[in-house]
């Protein structure tokens, strides 16, 4: 029997359009080194009209790809939404990887058009003559520098259009937009989005099960918009109605923290990192004020708990933990306590990776593909599989990555009755001492709580008696100190004996990915070369 329910495709200009008509006068702000700017949710709806119609003219078919090489601002969110709307296909190039693998990824994807912010004209003037699909450029912003040929003005390119661009009804299986993987390990792999995956990830965003985006919020996005689409939020926003606050290069604890005070957001959203950062300033800071906040979003890497307590206990703030991937849109679990959950137990839960959202499956198998037990406790590979997991990478075969229909996450841990995710590791940065597991992500969590250390980062090195140990990365306070054998001692009542790592480096900072996850392969290999010089304790 047929249902009788309308068949109406899920569509990106259906956001929008609901953006526009029902929350108009709501606003996007960009923090810009002369001050903010503002635009209503109207406005940008229209400009991304006046885009549409330019890029039309200028001859974008249906499929082409139109990257973005931009901060967070304003002129990105209205490609955005012209982009994937009028039918082609948007590429957010991360501005912060290596040029060659930029090249890579824009000559992979074939893309025709860029836009690039000015202040990011020299980064991809050096990679101009290696990327032979790209018809045209368009800068965003003042820009007579001249190093990128011919390139047509942004604000020229919108203003010789009229609003009014008419959205086309599409297939909302067809793709709208395409993000590649930091490429943690060889070349990024690219994942392609429909209008489908991304209309049921925003709506998902806006339960209160998961990061709850309403009307009732003003959002400061702190996680870039080439870094999974902003994990999703901007889209989301004109769902929800959340205004969106948007610093561009501003991304240090300093700004960060005088953005809060002045824009006043009620939550926020970024990496552990960057909320370290801002927890640094914000201490020291007595004029830093976060009272508007009702939460911050952390996740892209485990969140330690210190710093979870530390925002509740000094700042009465809730750090709300997600978990995802570049492959799974990427809000897939998100870590709220149970209602009822007594107060000294909320925060155990808020250390775990998340509570799996509705909408998506998620399960942990063991190495020969069997599925363990959802009891908190088995330990094995996460497997995903939904509506806006990705079903394969764009041009490229990778069957390893999938397992009867599920994305194998390569993330390890356990689940819980309640659908609580644990990740212990990534399947790369495990520490297998005598056959048994180490996580580094505990013992990174249980060092970052030792009140010298700023961070912790932790590599499995080989080992003659247990085949691989811990090597801990520590970054000490400004003007704290401690000892190798202080740490361990720390370390001695918080995790298993047989876990306390013998060998210790102390480093300047941790190095970072791209998308500002500590980068354990630059740490490895600094190792691997004799570089990364560490004491060994008895
Ligand atoms: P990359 O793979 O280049 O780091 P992604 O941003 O797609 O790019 O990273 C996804 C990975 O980040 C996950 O597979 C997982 O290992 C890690 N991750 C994301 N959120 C969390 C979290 N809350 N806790 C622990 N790890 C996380």
């Amino acid at each position: 029997m047929q249902s009788t329910m309308q068949d109406a495709p899920l569509l990106i200009s259906g956001i929008i359009r609901h953006g526009e008509y029902v929350y108009s006068e709501k606003k996007v702000f960009t923090v810009t080194p002369e001050g903010v700017e503002e635009a209503t949710f109207f406005q940008i709806s229209k400009r991304a009209e006046q885009l549409a119609a330019a890029l039309t003219k200028l001859g974008v078919q249906r499929g082409d790809r139109v990257a973005t090489f931009m901060w967070n601002n304003q002129a990105h969110m209205e490609a955005y939404f012209a982009v994937p709307c009028m039918g082609a296909v948007l590429h957010t190039l991360n501005i912060r990887l290596f040029p060659e693998q930029l090249a890579f990824i824009i000559n992979h994807a074939e893309d025709s058009v860029i836009i690039v912010d000015s202040s990011l004209v020299p980064a991809l003037a050096k990679i101009r003559d290696q990327i032979p699909t790209v018809k045209h450029i368009i800068v965003h912003g003042p820009d007579d520098s001249g190093l990128l040929g011919a390139t047509i003005d942004y604000e020229t390119f919108l203003s010789a259009e009229s609003a009014g661009f008419e959205w086309p009804e599409l297939d909302e299986r067809s793709a709208a937009i395409m993000c590649y993987t930091s490429g943690t390990t060889g070349n990024p792999k690219g994942v392609v989005y429909s209008h489908r995956s991304t209309w049921l990830h925003s709506m998902a965003s806006t339960t209160s099960n998961s990061i709850g985006l309403s009307e009732r919020d003003r959002c400061l996005l702190i996680v870039p918009m080439f870094h999974v689409n902003a994990w999703g939020a901007a889209y989301t926003a004109f769902f929800a109605g959340t205004e969106l606050i948007m610093p561009q290069m501003f991304l240090q604890g300093e700004p960060i923290i005088k953005m809060i005070r002045e824009l006043r957001p009620t939550v926020s959203l970024g990496v552990p990192t960057i909320w370290n950062d801002v927890l640094r300033v914000a201490e020291n800071n007595p004029s830093a004020d976060l009272s508007s906040l009702r939460g911050i979003v952390a996740g892209g890497a485990a969140v330690p708990r210190v710093m979870i307590e530390a925002f509740r206990d000094r700042f009465g703030i809730d750090v709300i933990q997600g978990w995802g991937m570049t492959e799974t849109s990427p809000l897939a679990a998100v870590s709220i306590p149970p209602s009822g959950a007594p107060s000294d137990v909320q925060i155990d839960y808020r250390v775990k990776a998340g509570r799996v959202v509705a909408g998506v499956e998620v399960r942990v198998t063991a190495d020969d593909g069997t599925v363990l037990p959802r009891d908190g406790k088995t330990v094995g590979e996460f497997e995903i599989r939904g509506p806006w997991i990705t079903g394969s990478y764009f041009g490229v075969d990778a069957p390893e990555r999938f397992h009867d229909g599920w994305l194998r996450t390569g993330d390890i841990g356990s689940m819980d009755g309640e659908g609580f995710m644990t990740i212990s590791d990534r399947s790369k940065d495990v520490i297998k001492s005598g056959g048994e597991w180490i996580s580094s992500v505990d013992l990174e969590g249980a060092l970052m709580a030792h009140p010298a250390v700023f961070e912790a980062a932790v590599i499995a090195v080989p080992d003659d008696r247990w085949q691989e140990r811990p090597l801990c990365c520590v970054v000490l306070r400004p003007g704290a100190s401690a000892s190798a054998d202080e740490l361990r001692e720390f370390l001695s009542t918080r995790v298993a004996k047989w876990w306390l790592p013998e060998r210790w480096a102390f480093i300047e900072s941790v190095p970072k990915t791209s998308v500002g996850k500590f980068d354990k392969k630059v740490l490895r290999a600094g190792y691997a070369e004799d570089e990364l010089p560490y004491e060994t304790l008895a």
